[in-house]
Formats: C-alpha cells, sequence, structure tokens
C-alpha cells in the first residue's frame, strides 16, 4: 500500500474550541521547536512529497486523552497554543478520533493514542523523522514495528502496542516504523524525558554512521 504521510486515514469528529493554556503546552511546545530545528518536524519539498512530518502530543492533565499538534502544522518553526487540539476519544478499534480545538489533530494521532492506550505512565509521545536513525536502527538494537503494516491505521496502533509493551520500559521507550520512512515514536513520563531519549538516540546514530564511515 502506497505510503501517505500527512493524510488523516481515521474517521475524524472534530468541533471548533478555544486552544488550551499557554502553561499547559509549554515544555512540550518548546521540544517541539527543538525537533523542528533538528528537522526531525518540519515540511520541506525534498522529503515525503513536500508533505509536513512530524508530530508530539502530552497526555492532558485532567485525565481526558491527549493534546497533539495540528495537522500539516509541519511549516512551522514555532507553534505556540493554535497549532495544538485535544483529542477527547481515541478509539483504535473503530478507527475513530474525536477532537476539540482551534485546529484538526495530526494524522499520526491514531498512533499517539495506541502508545497512551498501552503505557500508562507515558506523559508524552513525540514522533520525528529521522533518515540517521533510521539507517542505524538495527546496529543500535532499536526495535521496530512491522514493515509491511501500513501506518495510520488500527493494524498500526495494534503494532505499537505489541512493541511498547513486549520491546520497551513503562515509562520511556524509543521504536523505529518499519513501514514509515524515517519514523521514529519515543514516548516518556515528561516532554523532557521523551525529548532527552530522542536527542541522545540522534547523537548514537550520528555516532555509528560516523564509525561505519571511516571503517570503509
Ligand atoms: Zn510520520
Amino acid at each position: 500500500m502506497e505510503e501517505r504521510e500527512g493524510v488523516i486515514r481515521f474517521r475524524l469528529e472534530h468541533r471548533a474550541a478555544p486552544p488550551a493554556a499557554i502553561a499547559v503546552i509549554a515544555e512540550l511546545d518548546a521540544w517541539r521547536t527543538v525537533l523542528h530545528r533538528l528537522g526531525l518536524v518540519g515540511q520541506d519539498p525534498a522529503r515525503y512529497h513536500g508533505l509536513g512530518f512530524g508530530n508530539v502530543s502530552m497526555r492532558d492533565a485532567g485525565g481526558r486523552g491527549f493534546l497533539v499538534t495540528g495537522s500539516q502544522t509541519g511549516h512551522l518553526a514555532s507553534l505556540g497554543p493554535d497549532g495544538y487540539c485535544r483529542v477527547l476519544r481515541c478509539d483504535v478499534a473503530a478507527n475513530l478520533i474525536v477532537a476539540e480545538g482551534p485546529v484538526p489533530p495530526s494524522s499520526e494521532a491514531l498512533s499517539h493514542g495506541a502508545v497512551y492506550a498501552a503505557r500508562p505512565r507515558a506523559g508524552c509521545v513525540l514522533h520525528g523523522h529521522s533518515p540517521d536513525i533510521w539507517r542505524m536502527a538495527d546496529i543500535l538494537g532499536l526495535p521496530c514495528s512491522d514493515p509491511a503494516v501500513p501506518y495510520g491505521t488500527p493494524a498500526m496502533a495494534g503494532e505499537v502496542e505489541r512493541l511498547c509493551v513486549e520491546r520497551l520500559e513503562p515509562d520511556r521507550g524509543l521504536f523505529v516504523m518499519g513501514g514509515h520512512e524515517d519514523g521514529v515514536i519515543v514516548y516518556g513520563a515528561t516532554p523532557s524525558t521523551a525529548g532527552q531519549l530522542l536527542v541522545s538516540t540522534l547523537t548514537q546514530a550520528l555516532q555509528r554512521l560516523a564509525l561505519s564511515a571511516s571503517a570503509r
């Protein structure tokens, strides 16, 4: 099946609502800015048919769902509260998302929801696109989702759940998305836990890439 980055494949019920308070999303949004500066989140005519890529989320403090970046916001260097919406219900089996906020949710919201469902201690999920981590995934021994499972589908959500539970820790973990070019998902108790794990994994990938280049 052809992969279509950024295209929403779940049923969406979305209604307009005011944005989240800046104090609520400040840490997550700062990490999203870092990921954008590192090229893990963005939009580039030379990558993925020019569609936006990468998205971030955090569990809602009220315990109802999670806040996630809006669909096709990758081109923006900084987002602020207007770039996020609240997912109130994420029903993987029904392939349904109910959301409210100033923008509709990211096309990958279902994968974020699958991580929160599988790992109750995950407070933040970051999805970035890193050719370096992807290329070094085997060498770094990173868990990888089944390449045959198309992204953004209930099957992908099931695969995410399996990886989280079977291969990763309760409060932090990282895996690459086998069927989704350059895709990496990381979760942590807080945005900083998740962000630091992603950046340290990128650093390890760059280190191994440099070593394998020098060995040639
Ligand atoms: Zn992606």
